[in-house]
Formats: structure tokens, C-alpha cells, sequence
């Protein structure tokens, strides 16, 4: 069922009674458990999974010794960043600080974690700090993986792929503010499973608005390697309504069924070619590299074949070390995609489960929820929502939907989606760092 025909005071209360959005409260954990548990918890990883981690560990384990450790000194969101590219905010207005979550009495420590002992539960910091916990809880999120596409190592800096929000973010601007009217910008999204399915999409959208607005002779050539893409019916059609869509128009798409995937990138060409021969040339180009997970994770021992980790998804811990939790988008969380309010959603679901254990309580049942709102323009969004529940240990959709795709119909609607946007950005960080 789509959520838009769905009652929405009944998706809410599905949304409620599954304990799943991000004000959760206490995700059914007895209120004994709470009082009892005692311990000590390292969480490596400041971002949407390790900060919601480390708060929720606290305020529902008070007793827990609590220690983050973050090799940045402040978090710069991926969530917002495509705004920051557009010219519609500045890098300080998706900056973060950590004060919050020391005046709840986290130990937050910055340093970079260079190895993770998981057998004994012992990370080692650089700078030779090595700190020993019950419990770790790993999210470091994503790293590359190189090599699947000639030159993929060498053109960070030529061809910024601005998917780790900071000075990535703001390369990626200028080079957007300094092309000449005409230009072509080419982004070229990873390969599935990658961190924010719907962001190659919504870069290119914000793109557009701010092209359409400064450089209107300039186009975007989306050079995909996959056959489809995240809320393709309703991207699509606002692209239409809003820029043009196709060949010769302000966006195209071309995808991975149009000449293969992507093989190889020359930056002394600026050109971008598929497995047939096809190549495209941009005056910008925004390459974003294939992923998997952190090679913080990967060097511990704990990625399958794949590159991810596998994990209980019902606690989030380690499928192949005892008391290690691993969250966000290193985890195989089934059906949940990479996205933030995933990880903040699963950070509660292995908080609950870590001070129920801690106080020798039995696991709370876990529920999930992710919202993904994409920006077409800074005024008009659309949406992807959903519920999870654990099925047979793996983690399921149980009810959501996606705005449908009927811009020009009813503007106020999507207008209303870019609203609810800015209020789902304000809620899940100061949730995070509050
Ligand atoms: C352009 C873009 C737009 C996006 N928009 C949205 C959106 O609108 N909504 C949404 O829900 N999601 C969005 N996302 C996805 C979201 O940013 C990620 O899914 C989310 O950040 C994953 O959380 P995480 O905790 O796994 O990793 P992160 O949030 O990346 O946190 C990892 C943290 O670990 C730290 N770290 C890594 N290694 C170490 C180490 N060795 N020692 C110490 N610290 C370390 C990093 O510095 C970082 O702070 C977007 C992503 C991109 C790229």
C-alpha cells in the first residue's frame, strides 16, 4: 500500500505503536533494565549510527560508562550536503558539535581508531591510547572500493565525489560555481548497495535548480551503471515538470541497460566510458566511487565475501565476534537501505538490546522505521517512507510507500514534502547530538 493513500494518522500510529520514530522513547525496554545496567561501552564513530548510539546507551542506561570515539572534531551530515553543492546552505549549517552529548555525560574522545582487537573488545587509538570495553559499538560507515573502474583511485580531487559531507562537499561547489554557461556536469553513481540510495538522484535535481537559475544553457548527464534507480517514477517526473528531461534537455539519465556499466574515467580527458564503448565528457565530473564497508571493520575481521558486516539484526551484534555491534551502513541490515535514519533507527534497536543484556534482562523486541526525503528543488520534495519488523531474523518491510509521481497536479503536496524535509533534519539531529 503507498503511504500517500494510506490514513496518515494511521501510518503515525503504525509508526508509534512499532516504537520507530526517531523521538523513540524507550523501544519497549523494561524500565528495570534501565536503572540496573552498569558497564562499559566503547562506540567508534561519531556519525548518524554511533552518536544516536552512544545518547540512547546513556539516557536508558544512565550507570553505563560511556566512551565515543570520532577521529573528526565536529560532523559535517551527508543529509543537507546536495544543498550545500547547490548554493542553498553553508558547510557551517550541516556542522554538528559533540557538546551535547558530553553534558550527557558521554566521554567523548577525539582520536582515530587504527585497530579493533574484536576478540577482546579492545580498540587502539593513534597516538598508542588503547581503550577496553563489554561492549563495542562500530559505525564508521562506508569506505571505497577501488579498482572496479580504471582510475578510480586517482581523481578525488579532479572529479570530487563529495560522498563523505566536508571539503569534498565544497570542491564539488566551486566547480560548479566556476564552469561557464553551456557546461555539462556528468555524475556517475556507484554500483548497488551504496550509502543513500536516493543522493546521486537528488544531487543531480539540486543541481539542476541551481543551473536552471545561473547557467540555464548547461546540462546534466547522470552516467549510470544501474539498470534503475530509487524512486525512479517520481524523480523522473518532477525532473520533467521542473527542468526537462532527455537527451538535450537540462537532465539525462542514461542508465546501466544504455552501453553497460561504467569502466573507466580519464581525468586528463575529463571523459567517462561504459563497458560498449559510449563515452561522455564533462567540463565538472562527479564520481562516486563503488563501496563497502569501513576497512575499519574490514581489517577487524568482521565483512563477509561482500565487503559488509553481517550481523544479528535484531541486536545488531557481530555475527562473527561476541559483545561487538556493528550499525549504519558497514551492517547488513536486510531490507533497511543505507541511510541515516536507518542508522539512527538501528542505533536504538542496539542500544535497547545492549543495557537489557548489561542488566541481565531479556532483548526487547526491535522495530525500525526509515524516512528518505529527496530535495527536487529547495522548495519541492518528494519521499520514501517505511516500517520494518524482524521476520524470521531478518529485518522486513511490514508498510510504506513513495510520493507519487503527479507533480503539476498538486504542487502544495510536494512543497509540503520539501517542508516536512527541513523538520525531519532539525528532529533526527538533535536527536543525534541534542
Ligand atoms: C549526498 C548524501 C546525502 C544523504 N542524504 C541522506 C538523507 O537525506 N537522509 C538519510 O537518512 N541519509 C542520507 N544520507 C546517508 C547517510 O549520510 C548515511 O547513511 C549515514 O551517515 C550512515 O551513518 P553511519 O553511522 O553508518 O556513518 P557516518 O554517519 O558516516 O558516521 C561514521 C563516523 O565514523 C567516523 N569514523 C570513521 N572511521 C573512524 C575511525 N577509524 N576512528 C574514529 N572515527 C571514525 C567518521 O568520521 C564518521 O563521523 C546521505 C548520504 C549522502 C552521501
Amino acid at each position: 500500500m503507498n503511504i500517500h493513500d494510506m490514513n496518515r494518522r494511521d501510518f503515525i500510529k503504525l509508526l508509534g505503536a512499532t516504537g520507530a520514530v526517531s523521538t523513540l522513547t524507550a523501544c519497549g525496554l523494561p524500565t528495570a533494565a534501565m536503572a540496573k545496567a552498569g558497564g562499559r561501552v566503547v562506540v567508534v564513530g561519531g556519525g548518524f549510527g554511533g552518536a544516536t548510539c552512544a545518547s540512547y546507551l546513556k539516557r536508558w542506561g544512565p550507570d553505563l560508562n560511556v566512551t565515543l570515539v570520532e577521529k573528526e572534531a565536529k560532523y559535517v551530515t551527508c543529509p543537507f550536503s546536495n544543498k550545500v553543492i547547490a548554493g542553498d546552505m553553508s558547510i557551517a549549517e550541516i556542522t554538528h558539535s559533540y557538546d551535547g552529548l558530553k553534558a550527557r555525560g558521554i566521554n567523548v574522545i577525539n582520536g582515530e581508531v587504527t585497530g579493533v582487537d574484536a576478540a577482546a573488545k579492545k580498540v587502539s587509538l593513534k597516538g598508542g591510547q588503547a581503550l577496553s570495553a563489554d561492549a563495542l559499538v562500530l559505525s564508521p560507515g562506508i569506505s571505497f572500493e577501488y579498482g572496479r573502474v580504471e582510475n578510480d583511485d586517482k581523481v578525488a580531487e579532479s572529479m570530487p565525489h563529495a560522498w563523505h559531507a566536508g571539503p569534498q562537499t565544497v570542491l564539488l561547489r566551486k566547480q560548479l560555481e566556476a564552469m561557464a554557461d553551456g557546461g555539462v556536469v556528468l555524475i556517475v553513481p556507484p554500483r548497488k548497495p551504496f550509502r543513500c540510495p536516493p543522493g546521486p538522484y537528488e544531487r543531480a535535481s539540486l543541481i539542476a535548480h541551481y543551473l536552471k537559475a545561473n547557467k540555464p544553457k548547461s546540462r546534466i548527464v547522470i552516467v549510470d551503471s544501474n539498470p534503475s534507480h530509487s524512486k525512479q517514477k517520481a524523480f523522473h517526473a518532477a525532473w520533467a515538470h521542473l527542468y526537462g528531461l532527455g537527451e538535450g534537455k537540462m537532465i539525462q539519465w542514461v542508465s546501466g541497460d544504455q552501453g553497460g556499466p561504467v569502466v573507466k574515467i580519464d581525468p586528463s580527458t575529463m571523459t567517462v566510458e561504459k563497458e560498449f564503448g559510449d563515452k561522455f565528457k564533462g567540463d565538472v565530473i562527479n564520481f562516486i566511487p563503488h563501496q563497502k564497508a569501513s576497512a575499519l571493520v574490514m581489517s577487524a575481521g568482521l565483512t563477509n565475501k561482500d565487503g559488509w558486516c553481517d550481523v544479528d539484526q535484531g541486536t545488531f551484534e557481530s555475527k562473527v565476534a561476541k559483545s561487538v555491534y556493528v550499525l549504519g551502513d558497514s551492517c547488513v541490515a536486510g531490507a533497511m537501505p543505507k541511510s541515516g535514519h536507518s542508522a539512527n533507527s538501528q542505533a536504538k534497536n542496539c542500544a535497547a538490546a545492549i543495557v537489557a543484556k548489561m542488566a541481565g534482562q531479556s532483548q526487547p523486541t526491535p522495530s525500525y522505521a526509515n524516512t528518505c526525503y529527496s530535495l527536487i528543488s529547495p522548495d519541492f520534495g518528494i519521499s520514501v517512507a517505511a516500517v520494518y519488523q524482524l521476520k524470521e531474523g531478518a529485518i522486513k518491510k511490514v508498510s510504506g510507500g513513495v510520493t507519487p509521481p503527479h507533480p503539476g497536479e498538486n504542487d502544495r503536496f510536494y512543497k509540503n514534502e520539501a517542508k516536512y524535509a527541513k523538520g525531519w533534519y532539525k528532529g533526527i539531529t538533535s536527536d543525534m547530538f541534542g
